[in-house]
């Protein structure tokens, strides 16, 4: 089958969420038709003008057309759904949009379409509504115009693309627009938000500019409109010239913190970088979706880094993305980066800290073995050579080989097959240092896979490289090793265990990365067992006057989530580290530092009773606190006069997304299980919105004493919490994460509630979740704090 083109007619009846709809396909098949269709009305169906006969059948439309070359037509209805998918309602306070999230296989909820990725076609879209509302599709508007109280609006023709990634969006929006370079650039918004939209803007434009030039590929389209979407179940989704993001995710105003800056501009350079990648070149099948969303991860650090170099994008990139990779990767339940995919909850369930952060760990490796220039060149050779067109991941290896006369595709094929990564022992035997590599576990089974590793290291002050590609390997070292560490700048996807020779390490000329990445392979060996709790903690001592911000960052993220874990155990090390780091940040004024030192007051609130009751304090004068400060501020506050009207009240009554989320976090942060409970009681009755549940869910999950209220609710409320969430992976990834804390000390009924409560979505999140459980239980077994104990700790 292929299909040429579709024509669509939508008359959308916006206050009774309905719409009427005509599809005119061209293809040509040759055989009967299979269109897909989800909760449509079918009303007829012909073929070249002459009624055919139809059955729906689950997802599939069966056209009885046999062989066929010519236009097909289907009269349906819909309505804009509730859920966050298809055409859905987009509720604000006051009013709604509707929008369209696509990704992977929702087209077929709003047209009857072929709905597979490879199926590209072009569009033309024209959609009747109310006079008084906005439309926006991914093309500029080629005319409109008014019927009495409708307005008509017809589309331009869309370039050849993939189903998921036309848009409609309809409703009240206002815009800030901007002519640049030939595109033009606007922001939407509901009404009253486009203070936020300076920002993303100029971010838009940058990025734009930067993936144009390093692409050598102007951007295909006329315009290019970034939405804030009030309702919205991922960050963002990269409709082609019209990016919708959730509103956090995209406006910055005056009262935007530095980190959310950052986190912003890496949403925006991402979904820009899928305009070529991924829109214009496109995977052939959802297997290959790792390989849209790596390269986007990876291509957004390189943009972000370009436009704010200050802000040591690299640094985030590792701290997030690859240790987020690593960490599910020690995991038996892990998968290949390249996964079979059959159905569209398995499509879901795979947009993981495997797909995007292992893929695009994978990814910087390459380019480092490869060298950026050839990496580049082989990129623009790839994208010239498929646009408008489908390709798999072996196609941009080969070009990558070609530009860079290595080995790319063996290697690429090795570390994207196999599930897991190595962890290299490095030691010295002799005159030799020899370095033996076996797949990392958690669980501490030893299993014997070797991968081709691309080895950096500094040796004796000199820099030296080698492709790894069996089990051991002795390096002669005639006079002897002085210093060494490997995995320079933390650009490989693997661990290093130096067996006892860590003072060699300590004499090495270190960077920052390289300092991050001896206490972030130390904490994972901590949970192993290779590393004991006391050797750990002494070197989170060395770490206790560290200046620099991403190995600071790292060792505050761990005493945080061993707070969460081990309370008793970790409080007077946390306490200690984050306290000397907030007076090292107190006087230094440039943005990671203010970045980082809302985050240490933050956790230290969480640790410290005084500096909860001095945060407190300041909450009178909440409005002038600096941005970054302001979620530590609220925690204090809730966390040392256990107020939870103020902190509800707060959340409700302001408008910016950013503020809402700090009070959020607030509501989570309280001492007192009854108020942690309250807060959750507030998600099912409604009052705190849908899209903030995961939020709520994820910040309850960190806090200690909340574990008990986190499982009740969880247990009593797990099929409200997959029918708001359903049609996406969301409550697999939540459960993997949430699982190996709340569930301590009640692996058992856990277990036997997900077997009885089978949630399908989330198959492997679960298993996931509970080996990380064993972990966790295991690690709490050897420093000795029994399950009990935990759970009834409070610290004071
Ligand atoms: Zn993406």
């Amino acid at each position: 089958m292929k299909v040429e083109s579709y024509d669509i007619f939508l008359d959308i009846d916006f206050s009774n969420l309905r719409f009427d709809g005509k599809v005119k396909i061209k293809l040509e098949s040759e055989a009967d038709v299979k269109l897909n269709a989800v909760d449509l009305d079918i009303k007829k169906v012909t073929a070249n003008a002459s009624c055919v006969k139809h059955a729906l059948v689950g997802e599939d439309l069966d056209v009885k057309t046999g062989k066929f070359s010519g236009t097909l037509e289907v009269d349906y209805s819909g309505t804009i759904s509730e859920k966050l998918v298809g055409l859905y309602k987009a509720a604000y306070d006051g009013g709604y949009v509707a929008s369209t999230q696509f990704e992977a296989v929702s087209a077929r909820r709003m047209l009857p379409c072929v709905d597979h990725p490879a199926q590209k076609a072009e569009f033309k879209l024209a959609v009747k509504t109310d006079k008084g509302l906005e439309i926006i599709s991914n093309t500029p508007i080629a005319s409109s115009k008014i019927e009495g109280t409708k307005r008509i609006v017809e589309f331009q023709k869309t370039p050849r693309m993939s189903t998921y990634l036309l848009y409609l969006g309809v409703g009240k929006f206002e815009e800030v627009k901007e002519k640049h370079g030939g595109v033009e650039y606007a922001v939407a918004t509901v009404p009253g938000k486009l203070s936020g939209a300076r920002f993303p803007l100029d971010v838009a434009k940058g990025s734009v500019e930067f993936f144009e030039k390093y692409f050598g590929i102007k951007y295909v389209l006329p315009k290019l409109h970034l939405v804030a979407v009030p309702e919205f179940a991922a960050g963002a989704m990269e409709n082609w010239g019209a990016i919708t993001f959730r509103e956090i995710a995209l406006l910055v105003d005056k009262d935007s913190s530095v980190r959310m800056k950052k986190g912003v501009t890496d949403v925006i350079a991402h979904e820009v970088s899928h305009q070529w990648f991924g829109n214009l070149v496109t995977m052939k099948w959802w297997d290959d979706l790792w390989l849209n969303e790596s390269f986007a991860t990876f291509m957004a650090a390189k943009a972000g880094h370009a436009m704010f170099p200050k802000w040591r994008i690299w640094e985030e990139f590792v701290r997030l993305d690859t240790a987020g990779a690593l960490t599910r990767d020690s995991l038996l339940n892990t998968h290949a980066i390249e996964v079979k995919v059959n159905s569209p909850e398995e499509i879901e369930e795979v947009f993981d800290d495997i797909s995007y952060g292992k893929g695009a760990s994978v990814i910087r490796m390459l380019e480092a073995y490869t060298g950026e220039e050839n990496f580049m060149k082989g990129v623009r050779a790839y994208l010239h050579k498929y646009e408008y067109s489908n390709a798999a991941g072996v196609d941009l290896w080969s070009q990558i080989e070609d530009a860079s006369k290595s080995q790319v595709k063996r290697i690429m094929s090795e570390w994207i097959k196999k599930p897991g990564y190595p962890v290299l022992t490095v030691g010295l035997n002799g005159g030799k240092l020899s370095i033996r590599q076996e797949r990392f576990l958690f669980s501490g089974r030893s299993e014997k896979t070797t991968w081709p590793v691309p080895i950096t290291m500094r040796l004796n002050g000199a820099t030296k490289r080698l492709l790894m590609d069996k089990e051991e390997e002795m390096i002669d070292i005639p006079d002897g090793v002085d210093s060494v560490k490997l995995n320079i700048d933390q650009t490989g996807f693997y661990r290093v265990h130096y067996d006892g020779i860590y003072e060699k390490v300590w004499r090495a000329d270190l960077s920052a990365l390289d300092r991050y990445g001896i206490i972030s392979d130390a904490y994972a060996f901590a949970f192993q067992g290779k590393t004991s709790f006391s050797e750990y903690l002494g070197l989170v001592e060395r770490y206790t006057d560290e200046k620099e911000y991403l190995p600071a960052y790292e060792v505050s993220d761990q005493l945080a989530s061993l707070y969460s874990l081990a309370p008793k155990s970790v409080a007077e090390a946390s306490r200690k580290f984050h306290r000397a780091q907030l007076k090292i940040l107190a006087d230094k004024t440039d943005e990671n530092s203010v970045l980082l030192r809302g985050v240490i007051a933050g956790r230290l609130a969480l640790v410290d009773d005084d500096y909860a009751q001095e945060a407190a304090s300041k909450f009178s004068d909440y409005e002038r606190i600096e941005p970054d400060m302001k979620a530590a501020i609220v925690s204090g506050f809730a966390r040392s006069t256990g107020d939870f009207d103020t902190v509800l009240k707060n959340y409700k009554s302001r408008s910016s997304e950013e503020e809402k989320a700090r009070f959020l976090g607030g509501l989570t942060s309280y001492r007192d299980p009854s108020l942690v409970s309250r807060a959750l009681s507030l998600a099912v009755s409604g009052e705190i919105r849908k899209q903030h549940v995961l939020n709520l869910l994820g910040g309850v999950m960190r806090n200690p004493d909340a574990r008990d209220v986190t499982w009740n609710w969880l247990s009593n409320n797990i099929d409200w919490l997959r029918k708001i969430y359903e049609g996406v992976g969301t409550v697999s990834r939540y459960l993997t994460s949430a699982i190996p804390y709340f569930g301590i000390g009640r692996a058992d009924e856990v277990q036997r509630f997900f077997a009885t409560h089978k949630v399908p979505e989330a198959g492997r999140g679960i298993e996931a979740g509970m080996e990380r459980l064993k972990v966790n239980e295991d690690f709490l077994r050897r420093i000795g704090q029994t399950n009990r104990q935990v759970i009834q700790v409070r610290e004071r």
